[in-house]
């Protein structure tokens, strides 16, 4: 697939090859369904199972808060708030320092440093990408909800492209420095099968 309107001196990046097919979701008995602030949305399980503590768990852009089932709608609604705002927070970029995260992981792989890295909220097809002309790094803001070591795995990625660029052998021999490369490109590919916004365009 072509990108379109891409700089002659960056590319679209593929952190892997093509994405997965999703596994369908296991059916959950949902009690309540309601909108919340993006960038998820909100399903509240009221649980007889459950008798003292709340759960969250975030999946494919659901957040599934599981209550005990003797909770009046009150707590139920304080909770499904307190639940999402630490979720919110979690998933924000505020949390990470990309620069700071480039420079000590540069450092640890012996990469080069970009001369600048920040977040894109325009990036809806790519996970990251790199200008050689400028060493101008871009990371997709969605990452900010997956795991640190998923993040790291993107930054080192595109740091190896400071260095080489396409996806040959001797990218994969600096890429794979990152100890966690293997596992990280497996969490994206899944998550790209999860999400038709998560696709990659072929550089
Ligand atoms: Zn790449």
């Amino acid at each position: 697939m072509a990108a379109a309107r891409k700089p002659v001196d960056s590319f679209s990046d593929e952190l892997f090859p093509e994405p997965a097919a999703a596994e369908p979701a296991a059916a959950e008995p949902a009690v309540v369904e309601q909108a919340a602030p993006e960038p998820f949305t909100v399903e509240l399980v009221r649980s007889t199972r459950r008798k003292r503590t709340v759960g969250a768990e975030l999946r494919n852009g659901v957040l599934k808060v599981t209550v005990p089932s003797w909770m009046n709608a009150t707590e139920q609604a304080h909770w499904v708030d307190k639940m999402s705002a630490g979720f919110r927070r979690k998933m924000s970029t505020d949390r990470i320092d990309l620069a700071h995260r480039a420079t000590t992981l540069a450092r640890r792989y012996q990469l080069p440093r970009p001369s600048e890295i920040r977040w894109a909220d325009d990036m809806t097809s790519r996970w990251g990408s790199c200008t050689y002309s400028t060493g101008t790094i871009r990371i997709s803001n969605r990452l900010a909800a997956f795991p640190d070591w998923v993040i790291d795995y993107v930054i080192v990625h595109e740091l190896c492209h400071l260095e080489v660029r396409g996806h040959g052998p001797d990218f994969w021999r600096l890429a794979t420095r990152y100890p966690k490369a293997e596992r990280a490109i497996g969490y994206l590919i899944a998550k790209a099968g999860d999400d038709d916004n998560h696709g990659f365009d072929d550089g």
